[in-house]
């Protein structure tokens, strides 16, 4: 778990049932990339080396969410006047993550017990007594069935602050940097230590609303290193 304190107090926090060591990626620079992703990147290689095709394929399309990204959002325990502005901010991070995806993940609005990513904003957030902005707990997961059958799933709960810790009404922009970055988290990314990034802090007064060049190429680079592991695969499997 890894906090990152803003000036303004405010955390974006991090829930996951995983160790979260800080880690170094390509160049020494710290790793945009999830160590989970990481994993089940080297895992479909690995698979993909000693021909388990089935197996690598089911890897590689978990990193590169195989199918829609089923969602709901809750604005029930925020007041009336904060609602549309909430589901505003919700709708513009989706709409980011979309491009960055470049449309390649359908995000389908769904009801609750049908979603696979729950979105529910609450007046606060608090982790151990302690106000963030917002967290997610997500999972990512292949199951195999044996007889070279998998099937992967992704699953996650996001909670986020409309007001601040003061009680003020939290700035649209700052929902949007905060439902954003929750996503992030859901779509792959790990915190990065840098204001400015949608995976950084969170700065009330000057929220970040795009993703940083870093971020993209961080992101895009994982996701087709996952799509050349999947397109081989396809490949040595009709030879
Ligand atoms: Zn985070």
């Amino acid at each position: 778990m890894k906090n990152l304190k803003s000036l303004s107090g405010l955390t974006l926090l991090l829930v996951a049932g995983m160790a979260s060591a800080s880690q170094f990626g390509p160049n020494n620079q710290p790793d945009l990339i999830q160590p989970k992703l990481r994993e089940m990147l080297r895992t479909a290689n690995t698979a993909m080396l000693s021909g388990d095709y089935e197996r690598a394929i089911a890897y590689s399309n978990s990193v590169l969410v195989d199918g829609d990204i089923k969602f709901s959002v809750n604005t029930d325990g925020i007041p009336d006047a904060q609602r549309a502005e909430a589901r505003a901010a919700a709708d513009q991070a989706i709409a980011l993550w979309s491009e960055a995806l470049n449309g390649e993940v359908n995000f389908v609005e769904v009801e609750p017990r049908k979603a696979n990513v729950r979105i529910n904003f609450q007046t606060e957030v608090r982790n151990m007594g302690t106000n963030i902005a917002g967290f997610a707990v997500w999972q990512r997961q292949v199951f195999d069935w044996g007889n070279n059958n998998f099937t992967s799933n992704i699953t996650a709960d996001i909670k986020l602050r409309s007001q601040t810790p003061t009680g003020r009404l939290m700035p649209k922009d700052a929902m949007v940097h905060t439902a954003a970055h929750e996503i992030g988290h859901v779509l792959g990314l790990w915190d990065s230590p840098t204001f400015g990034d949608i995976m950084g802090p969170l700065y009330l007064k000057s929220p970040v609303t795009k993703l940083s060049e870093r971020e993209l190429t961080a992101f895009r680079e994982a996701r087709s290193e996952a799509k050349q592991i999947t397109q081989a695969c396809l490949v040595a499997k009709t030879r």
